[in-house]
């Protein structure tokens, strides 16, 4: 496999750490976040800055991003999308905007601790391309973490990496990985399965996790959904694979029916009491059918948002200190 990289135009004053932060509606969170972000880099003695994306909030999280940016001018930028564009969009945005050599992803609830980067540099330091945290104790609801599961699964499957936590955005990342990610121009992805992708160590270490204690989750059942779907289609033909290897056994086993129906019309005369075993039959090739086709769709929409080229975000303000 070739790896898609090529050599980032460093700006002077590159920072060690990049952590990229995307923010949708988490006013109450953001100073605290800021706050024990700087405490715990500054401890590390690296250099450092911290991106933060707004994805479109509808709350006071730009007012407060702006002051943030005032009070450290030099460590704290920001962006903000003119609507929201969607978590991993906001993430693709803050990576473009990164002057690190490393990058760190993180959620901005403050349910991965921010304590926890300096293990996750120093497991990158060994040598390792990406950096993923696992959330050992995840402290969210069943109905939260169903779907993940599911994710998980899903993206096991589908990229043959298997992680134990895709969702989990506390990531450390070596620049080479960001600059081939950067290189992506698909409009709807995942950027941990991406990362899996152009790496060639990938290394998870289990990361504290707790509850949500200010502000709600921007995910709900639809979103996980949907997002789902997204991912088997970005990632893989297997699916439309799978779809039609069934059809053809299915098929199959249709004809060793109809065959076993004809003997037995031929040894025992005509019978109706088959007629709802039909109709059974009938429906699972129906709904296999509109399967297929729901897969089939998948790809040709894919195809077609790919061809329109729509920029992937619009961002209305940037602040920053340009380096020197
Ligand atoms: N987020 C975002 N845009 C969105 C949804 C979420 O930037 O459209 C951010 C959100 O502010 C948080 C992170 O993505 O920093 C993860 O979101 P959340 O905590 O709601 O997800 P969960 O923990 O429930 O998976
Ligand atoms: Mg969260």
């Amino acid at each position: 496999m070739t790896l898609l990289t090529y050599p980032s135009p460093k700006p002077k004053s590159a920072p060690a750490v990049s952590v990229v932060i995307p923010v949708y509606n988490e006013e109450e969170n953001l100073e605290e976040l800021a706050a024990r972000l700087i405490r715990t880099l500054n401890a590390t003695g690296q250099t450092f800055e911290i991106i933060f994306v707004d994805d479109g909030s509808r709350d006071r999280s730009w007012e407060i991003l702006t002051r943030l940016h005032q009070e450290h001018p030099e460590i704290i930028r920001a962006l903000s999308f003119y609507r929201n564009f969607g978590q991993h969009q906001a993430i693709f945005a803050g990576f473009t905007a990164a002057r690190g050599e490393t990058l760190v992803t993180l959620d901005a609830d403050l349910q991965n601790p921010p304590e926890e980067i300096p293990r996750l540099l120093a497991k990158l330091a060994e040598g390792y391309d990406t950096v993923g945290g696992w959330r050992e104790n995840r402290q969210d609801s069943w109905l939260r973490k169903l779907p993940s599961r599911l994710v998980n699964w899903i993206m096991s499957l589908v990229t043959g990496a298997h992680l134990k936590d895709y969702g989990c955005m506390l990531r450390a990342y070596r620049r080479e990985v960001v600059n081939s990610i950067n290189q992506c121009q698909e409009s709807s992805s995942f950027i941990p399965a991406l990362a899996n992708l152009y790496s060639r160590r990938v290394a998870e270490i289990p990361v504290r996790h707790v509850e949500r204690q200010r502000g709600r989750s921007k995910y709900n059942w639809v979103r996980l959904i949907r997002l789902n779907f997204d991912l088997m289609t970005g990632f893989s033909h297997l699916p439309i694979h799978a779809v039609g290897l069934l059809g053809i056994f299915m098929a199959l086993l249709g004809l060793l029916f109809g065959l076993y129906l004809f003997l037995r019309r031929f040894f025992l005369g005509p019978e109706v009491e088959g007629v709802f075993t039909l109709f059974a039959i009938l429906f699972v090739f129906v709904g296999l059918n509109t399967l297929g086709l729901a897969l089939l769709g998948e790809y040709v929409g894919r195809i077609y948002r790919e061809v329109r080229h729509r920029p992937r975000y619009i961002i209305r303000q940037t602040l920053e200190t340009p380096p020197d």
